[in-house]
């Protein structure tokens, strides 16, 4: 996934020590996560999905369970989103730079984003009973904005079978937080103020037992002429996204989920992405810039219980 992961834990009763613990587990969540890359890497090329992507017929091809599982949920997603999020906006993503291939040098044309969108638009991908289609040859999946709190699941779920049920799995800033720290402490997560020069505190949470997931255009950009370019593309213009917005964090028992609407949220902006998230009752924070520089925090009413007060 290009980055890097960390796992903290609290040791259950074992035969094993902690150390034949750590390891033997470690060794099976290695193995887990190279499992996940080789369905769902678009950096792999025969990754199951990279061998779907280049596939040019338009039979249906039976999924395994996990890339299954992740194209179900983009399209859930997607309808719960009114289509902010569409994991076939890969060839846009690509088109601005922020793709496998090289970043451009230059803006693309209008010519060039309409004939980006031409293949792509998640209507064009279709999943029955375990079988993947695509209308168009060209169609390009990219699950990277759900791949890395999908892993973090698949991680706590290897912690589970393991016996161990008190964690804090985290993979690319991607978290997912179950039961407390010794002496019953709870896990608290620090969020970020979103500023791409320094690392410092914007406001604690305590998650309780859910997965953690923040989307923000402060780290992954690049600028041209003065102008900054976003990595999140809106898929009703083809553009990357250009609002007062720059961060996200979302809580849901699934991380996969949580990293799904975060950057859903991101495309929608302020105002549509709170009334969603308050019709549907996901705890949700948003960190505006305001013209001044100053950032501007508000609370979807679900996650008000989850902000810590020290
Ligand atoms: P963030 O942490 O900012 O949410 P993610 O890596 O989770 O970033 O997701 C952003 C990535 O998803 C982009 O780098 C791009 O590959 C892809 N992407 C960009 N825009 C969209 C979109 N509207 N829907 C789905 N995927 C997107
Ligand atoms: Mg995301």
């Amino acid at each position: 996934m290009g980055t890097t992961y960390s796992i903290s834990y609290y040791p259950t009763n074992s035969e094993m020590s902690d150390d034949e613990v750590t390891s033997d587990v470690h060794q099976q969540i290695k193995q887990r996560l190279l499992e996940v890359n080789q369905v769902a890497s678009t950096y792999i090329p025969d990754s199951e999905l990279s061998l779907f992507n280049q596939s040019l017929g338009d039979e249906p091809v039976a999924l395994s369970e996990d890339l299954n599982t992740l194209v179900a949920e983009s399209i859930n997603l997607a309808e719960l989103t009114g289509g902010a999020l569409d994991v076939t906006v890969g060839p846009l993503v690509n088109l601005w730079g922020f793709g496998p291939d090289k970043v451009p040098n230059k803006t693309p044309s209008p010519e060039e984003i309409t004939q980006a969108r031409a293949r792509s638009g998640i209507s064009k991908l279709h999943l029955q009973n375990g079988k993947l289609s695509k209308e168009t040859p060209l169609l390009y999946v990219d699950l990277s904005t759900i791949a890395k709190g999908f892993g973090v699941d698949e991680v706590a779920e290897v912690l589970e079978q393991n016996g161990i049920h008190h964690y804090l799995v985290e993979i690319g800033g991607e978290i997912r937080v179950k039961g407390t720290k010794a002496h019953a402490e709870p896990w608290r997560v620090a969020i970020e103020k979103p500023i791409s020069t320094v690392q410092t505190v914007q406001r604690i949470l305590q998650p309780g037992n859910n997965g953690v997931a923040t989307s923000g255009d402060y780290r992954n950009f690049f600028e041209r002429d003065g102008k900054r370019y976003s990595h999140i593309i809106d898929p009703k213009t083809g553009q990357p996204i250009n609002h007062r917005l720059v961060s996200v964090t979302v809580l849901h028992p699934s991380c996969m989920i949580a990293d799904g609407l975060s950057t859903s949220f991101m495309v929608l902006g302020h105002e549509k992405a709170m009334a969603l998230a308050n019709k549907e009752n996901i705890p949700a924070l948003f960190i505006e810039k305001l013209p001044d520089g100053r950032f501007k925090e508000t609370f979807s009413e679900a996650m008000q219980r989850y902000i810590s007060r020290n």
